[in-house]
């Protein structure tokens, strides 16, 4: 759980990283493309010209160090699936939700009997939980109530998604809902309502991914007034697709 909020801390960290680096990189084309139609002017003399390129040049290596920075930061979350059991999990993290939400949330947590175990990386399903529940506050400013629950399902193929034995996550708040226009765009990378400091546009992105990485599946159901309900499927963990899955990882480790 603490390495979740540390890491709920990063997205918040990459939100203003990014749109830092999508600033300084507008900059840094602009430097480009005054470069290039001075440079497609015919009477430029050698002088000139030389020190137009020295400063596209220099734009270019900027730009480079930018998307080196930007790599790093990606680098560090590697995903690191592990079997576990939901329901053990499910107590400690209820407790950083609590805090993180304050005192005018509720928060109620359920998990089905004989929840079957799941296999996804553990900390990119605290950040997502995490991030889950930030907005759920964010949506209820005058207090409410998060019911985060946890149940076994069968689905069929739909989509990307498999058939076959799912855990499902849901998480719903009793918050201001969202507008159709919104719900939309609701997992569109940077795409926020929230004011600038506040919002990053990135918590259901990181959901999303987390979701499709771990071969399962989010979808949003939201009203206005009438609260959000985000559901997660999460694959049943069994022994034959782990083996399936470790000879596949062997394979590419293999391959590079
Ligand atoms: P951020 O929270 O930084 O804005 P997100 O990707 O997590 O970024 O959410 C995008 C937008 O979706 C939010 O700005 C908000 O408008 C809407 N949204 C997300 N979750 C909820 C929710 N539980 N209730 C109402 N609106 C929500």
């Amino acid at each position: 759980a603490e390495e979740a909020s540390r890491q709920a801390e990063k997205l918040a960290a990459l939100g203003q990283l990014t749109g830092g680096v999508a600033h300084d990189f507008s900059n840094l084309l602009q430097v480009i493309a005054s470069g290039v139609s001075l440079l497609a002017r015919p009477k430029l003399t050698e002088t000139r010209q030389a020190k137009v390129i020295e400063g596209m040049q220099a734009a270019v290596e900027s730009a480079r160090t930018l998307t080196g920075r930007l790599l790093a930061f990606a680098r560090q979350q590697p995903l690191a699936p592990e079997t576990f059991d939901l329901a053990q999990r499910l107590p400690a993290l209820s407790g950083l939700l609590r805090s993180t939400l304050g005192a005018g949330i509720r928060v109620e947590t359920d998990t089905a009997p004989d929840l079957w175990p799941i296999r996804c990386d553990p900390t990119q399903l605290e950040v997502a939980l995490l991030n889950l529940a930030v907005n759920a506050r964010d949506a209820m400013p005058r207090g409410g109530t998060l019911a985060i629950r946890a149940s076994n399902t069968r689905l069929p193929a739909e989509g990307e998604r498999a058939a076959g034995d799912y855990v499902l996550i849901t998480v719903r708040d009793t918050g201001e809902g969202m507008p159709p226009a919104v719900l939309a765009r609701a997992f569109e990378p940077f795409f926020t309502t929230k004011e600038v400091g506040k919002g990053t546009g990135l918590g259901l992105p990181q959901v999303f991914g987390f979701a499709r990485q771990s071969e399962g599946e989010v979808r949003i159901e939201s009203e206005p007034g009438r609260g959000t309900t985000v559901l997660i499927c999460l694959p049943r963990a069994t022994e034959a697709a782990a083996a399936a899955r470790d000879r596949q990882a062997a394979a590419s480790r293999g391959a590079v």
